[in-house]
């Protein structure tokens, strides 16, 4: 029997799941019953198993392997279930579960992103050390909720008040531009892909400049960083070589790690500054929302593939050709 393409109805689910009907496979989606509305009316599922809350999903674990699904993780996949869970999962999972710990850790994917000899923004253990502008971020915060900048210890010490009891980290605040650049790499050809970019719209941050700065100070205005959706982007081509170093390097110190390393979509989330430096402050390793744009392909998978590819549809080719190849132990956990 065939595989079936199976996430969960949130993120990039509808993306997925039309890569996954593209490339020939039937499509399971498992929503929860108050966000079924979208699914329906798009008609990207062939079959929804509806459950209350995502968390119920590891339930229907027998179910699904039955079916002969394979799950496609999103952030909304990781953040429904621990990782004793995501490890206890008998249905194929496609990418490599070690992964999942390595990035969860912040000194373990900071300790990762520095191996692969990427420049990263200085962290400042203690507020005392703080010698420059910083962002200050709350452990799964989730989108960017409550983050806040700070430009001295003084500064610090008086806002995060109004935050007790919340874990964070102060980090190095980049001036420049934020820019996610949207990866695959296939361990079957060991090809690295660019599969576009996204700029992320940020309430109310990238709002604010629609105020007056008298406005702003009158209104007492907190920057927020709150994702509520993504643009696209395309980049200075002059840009691209360093663009796929970067990426080049971060899988080659992933594999130091665990000899299969890390594979399928991943997103180097950067900030380049006016001398056109890249510091990377985050990896998401697997699909990101910002490849949303891009259902019917970006600019970049359309050169590579000269037909509509979205990140989800490659994921779902990936798929094909270690089914045709009798490969699907380099692809699935
Ligand atoms: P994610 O959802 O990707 O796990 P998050 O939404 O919690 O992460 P980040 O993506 O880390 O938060 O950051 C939120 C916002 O802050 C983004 O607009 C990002 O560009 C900005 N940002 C994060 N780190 C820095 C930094 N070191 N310097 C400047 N801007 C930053």
């Amino acid at each position: 029997m065939k595989h079936k393409i199976c996430t969960l109805g949130s993120h990039s689910a509808l993306q997925i799941l039309k890569g996954g009907r593209d490339e020939g496979f039937e499509t399971v989606l498992i929503a929860e019953k108050k966000r079924l509305k979208p699914y329906e009316s798009f008609r990207v599922a062939d079959h929804i198993i509806a459950v209350d809350k995502f968390a119920d999903a590891k339930d229907r674990d027998d179910e699904l392997a039955a079916m002969n699904a394979v799950l496609i993780p999103h952030a909304s996949f990781v953040n429904a279930f621990s990782l004793a869970e995501i490890d206890e999962l008998k249905t194929p999972y496609f990418g490599n579960k070690k992964v999942l710990a390595w990035e969860t850790d912040r000194k373990k994917q900071r300790q990762w992103l520095a191996e692969a000899g990427l420049k990263l923004p200085r962290i400042f253990e203690k507020p005392s050390d703080i010698d420059t502008s910083v962002i200050i971020k709350f452990y799964g915060a989730q989108g960017g909720k409550g983050y806040f900048l700070a430009h001295n210890q003084k500064e610090f010490e008086e806002k995060i008040k109004q935050h007790p009891d919340q874990k964070y980290i102060i980090q190095e605040y980049i001036v420049g531009a934020p820019v996610y650049i949207h990866y695959f790499y296939s361990p079957l050809t060991e090809e690295l892909e660019l599969m576009g970019f996204d700029r992320r719209y940020e309430s109310n941050v990238d709002s604010i400049g629609r105020i007056s700065a008298k406005d702003q100070l009158d209104l007492n205005i907190e920057t927020s960083y709150n994702i509520m959706g993504n643009t696209p982007l395309v980049v200075r081509e002059s840009l691209l070589p360093e663009i796929f170093e970067m990426g080049e390097q971060v899988i080659a110190a992933s594999k130091k790690w665990d000899s299969r390393g890390l594979f399928g979509p991943f997103c180097l989330e950067t900030i380049v500054t006016p001398d056109l430096d890249f510091f990377v402050f985050e990896i998401s390793a697997r699909i990101v929302a910002g490849t949303n744009p891009y259902i019917h392909g970006s600019p970049y998978s359309d050169l590579r593939y000269n037909k509509p590819m979205s990140t989800g549809r490659r994921i779902a080719m990936e798929i094909r050709l270690a089914e045709e190849q009798n490969a699907l132990e380099r692809i699935f956990n």
